[in-house]
């Protein structure tokens, strides 16, 4: 875990065949109020939990883990980390939130395809991602956390209900799988996806002022080129419809 801004701590995702993503820890010490972002693929639940006390963040700290989206290889090992934190809140986007309580996990799979080969590799059975959301995030939201600010972005398009969280303060974009480094953006072929969503998506991140870009996988970039976003999201609007 390494800090990269006031309350803003990164745990780097253990990729195996399939990514693990990021895990962000939002707020700062002192205010005992942390926050989760993500959590990562199945089986890498302890080594986020390792990370966080190695961080020297008491689990008791943490209060709520927030998903950018409820796809795999973040929420995956999100039961394992809860776990941990019995405590802890999970808030996610509506959009995925009311699926999930209801036992609808299409969106986690993906692909039914994907769910059959995920399904037997970890022996999953169906619902096993169905679970309580404490807070349905609609976007538009502005969160205290740990002393840190926080706006929900609705950008669906790489999944239904997926949100960035925005520091103005500090000028740090978390965007989830929407837009990552070195001009790539996330996939629009799964369920609930669509090109045209993520064309207005990204339009919509383009316009906020980005320093530091934290991305769900690869690298983050801590000094994100003036008009990096805007770039990324013409470059690809021919193919998003
Ligand atoms: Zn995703
Ligand atoms: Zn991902």
């Amino acid at each position: 875990m390494r800090q990269v801004a006031e309350g803003v701590c990164f745990i780097k995702g253990q990729d195996e065949f399939i990514p693990d993503s990021h895990v962000y820890v939002l707020g700062k010490a002192s205010s005992h109020d942390l926050t989760l972002v993500d959590a990562g693929l199945m089986g890498k639940g302890r080594y986020k939990i390792l990370s966080i006390q190695e961080g020297g963040i008491p689990l008791a700290d943490i209060k709520r883990v927030i998903m950018t989206h409820t796809h795999l290889d973040h929420i995956g090992c999100l039961p394992e980390v809860l776990r941990e934190l019995p405590e802890a809140e999970v808030w996610i986007h509506r959009n995925e939130g009311e699926p999930l309580e209801n036992g609808d996990d299409r969106t986690v799979y993906g692909m039914e395809m994907f769910r059959t080969m995920c399904q037997s590799q970890y022996g999953l059975s169906d619902g096993a991602f169905r679970m309580a959301v404490d807070r349905k995030l609609e976007g538009g939201e502005t969160l205290s956390l740990g002393q840190t600010t926080w706006e929900v972005v609705h950008i669906p398009g790489h999944s239904v209900g997926s949100i960035g969280l925005y520091n103005r303060e500090e000028r740090i974009l978390i965007p989830g799988d929407v837009v990552y480094a070195d001009h790539a953006i996330g996939r629009y072929d799964l369920h609930g996806a669509s090109g045209p969503d993520l064309k207005r998506s990204l339009s919509a991140l383009a316009d906020l002022d980005v320093n530091i870009l934290l991305p769900g996988h690869n690298r983050i970039v801590e000094k994100l080129p003036p008009g990096y976003i805007r770039q990324t999201a013409e470059q690809w609007a021919p193919y998003l419809g």
